[in-house]
């Protein structure tokens, strides 16, 4: 793994959050009601820090990274990505503010299994049109290789398929893929739920070292609160409040 040191943050200069939410409420049809799932959530999350989130299931941990993500709009509040409010914006603008800012790891990590590892992240910078900093074709490549390196897989596994892959190391691709994009703000949820409580502590430690590297704002949502030694802070979810 890539032991680059940590950014060089000045304390005496606060941050600007890179993730800010403001009272944030959001619910869901349910039946003839509506069910709040998040309810006055306020957070700010900044450049290279990795906040976790602990709650049980059904808490509202899910809901309020799809906020977070731009992927669902709140019923009320504001939520902010890099210095942008993204309340007014078009659905277009907040796709490429989602492409171009945020990094987005789901449980399941959703390869594609005919692609090898490193082509799952030639995939995605084709999709985003060759945005790969520094073109298309060998520098691609190996920017791939380079992301793949420093989430800890070696050239030979860079060449696997999905199957050919241990959970964990599904996991590091899939964290490596939302990379890709540069981005300030990176949404995990619940990554090590397939995973033994070993690799799980070992996926952690990876997000930990990544959001120091690539000064990512980080949030990362799970039940296990084994997991949450590596976190800057903890928070917790119970019925759709952050505490
Ligand atoms: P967690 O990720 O902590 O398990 P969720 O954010 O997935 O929690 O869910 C919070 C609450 O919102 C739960 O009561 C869940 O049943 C409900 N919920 C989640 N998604 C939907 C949806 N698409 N439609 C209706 N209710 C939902
Ligand atoms: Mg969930």
């Amino acid at each position: 793994m890539n032991t680059a040191p940590a950014l060089p943050l000045d304390p005496a200069l606060p941050l600007e959050p890179a993730l800010s939410l403001k009272s944030v409420t959001l619910t869901y049809p349910d039946g003839d009601r509506r069910l709040t799932a998040l309810d006055a959530v306020s957070l700010d999350v900044a450049p290279g820090e990795l906040v976790a989130v602990a709650g049980p299931s059904g808490s509202g941990k899910s809901s309020l990274l799809a906020v977070a993500a731009t992927l669902l709009s709140p019923d009320e509040g504001r939520v902010t990505v890099a210095g942008q409010d993204t309340g007014p914006m078009s659905a277009r603008a907040r796709t490429a503010l989602r492409r171009d800012r945020i990094g987005i790891v789901f449980q399941q990590a959703n390869l594609l299994p005919s692609l090898t590892a490193e082509e799952q992240l030639l995939a995605v910078e084709h999709v985003r049109g060759g945005a790969v900093r520094g073109g298309s074709g060998r520098a691609a490549r190996a920017r791939a290789a380079e992301l793949l390196e420093s989430v800890g897989l070696d050239a030979a596994k860079r060449r696997r398929r999905p199957h050919q892959l241990s959970g964990g190391e599904r996991q590091r691709v899939n964290i490596a893929r939302a990379l890709c994009g540069g981005p300030s703000v990176l949404l995990v949820d619940e990554p090590t739920s397939a995973l033994d409580h070993e690799r799980g502590e070992r996926v952690v430690e990876l997000l930990a070292a990544v959001t120091r590297e690539h000064g990512t704002a980080t949030v990362l949502v799970t039940h296990d609160r084994a997991l949450l030694g590596r976190a800057d802070r903890v928070l917790t979810m119970a019925d759709g409040r952050l505490r």
